[in-house]
């Protein structure tokens, strides 16, 4: 499978619906028009990569909605700039990591299943995206060897905030986390002291749930 020309024009029919949606500014739109989203699905569903739908990556997980994907980087990217550093929690197919790098972010991204773990690194690499750095591993552990981090972006849905991840961020820094068991509220937490954080809502979302150790 290659990018064409018709993924292409549906690329550009999503981010126009995208916008219509939310004013997203355009680096953000931007990002999500470079990567190509059917690329990291299996076949048989990339025609449907387009669609503002969560798609099915097997292991029982999902690629998230684009729409939730515009909206958890546009609140990382309101915070965290070009050439920082920033943790990923569910690098599931690897896509949510391709739009951070294609922001300019620098990623390392945490899976606890192993088999969505090496499909990640097979789809990144594939397309040329060397910057990121995947982890198999726990994400309430988060990765304290390369912490702190301006930002923090969880991409499954929390029971509660991880204390440890809390520690990982960096003053100054975002953690962006879908938080609740049956739905989820979008919360920012930001870092403005060694010992003060403050928390923001932005909405409800449904999200596949974060899990402890490794699979
Ligand atoms: N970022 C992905 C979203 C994948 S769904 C995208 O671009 O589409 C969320 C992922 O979080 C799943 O793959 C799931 O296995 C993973 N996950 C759940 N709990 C986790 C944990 N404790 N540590 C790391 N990954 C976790």
């Amino acid at each position: 499978m290659v990018d064409s020309l018709l993924h292409q024009g549906k690329r550009r029919q999503l981010i126009k619906s995208l916008s219509s949606k939310y004013p997203f500014p355009d680096s953000i739109l931007e990002a999500l028009y470079r990567v190509p989203r059917h690329l990291f699905l299996e076949k048989g569903l990339d025609n449907l990569a387009y669609l503002d739908k969560p798609l099915p990556i097997g292991c029982k997980q999902t690629i998230s909605q684009p729409f939730t994907v515009a909206m958890q980087t546009h609140l990382l990217c309101e915070v965290v700039g070009k050439f920082q550093k920033v943790l990923e929690i569910g690098t599931g197919c690897g896509y949510q990591s391709a739009v951070l790098a294609q922001m300019g972010l620098r990623v390392y991204t945490i899976e606890r299943q192993k088999e969505l773990s090496m499909l990640a690194q097979k789809n990144l690499t594939k397309l040329d995206y060397h910057t990121i750095l995947t982890h198999y591993g726990d994400g309430f552990e988060g990765m304290p060897k390369f912490a702190p981090f301006k930002g923090i972006l969880v991409t499954c849905g929390a029971p509660e905030i991880p204390e440890k991840l809390l520690l990982q961020l960096e003053v100054g820094g975002r953690m962006v986390i879908p938080c609740g068991v049956d739905s989820q509220t979008m919360i920012t937490v930001d870092r403005i002291s060694e010992k003060e954080y403050v928390k923001s809502e932005h909405g409800q979302y449904s999200f596949v749930p974060m899990l402890k150790g490794v699979e």
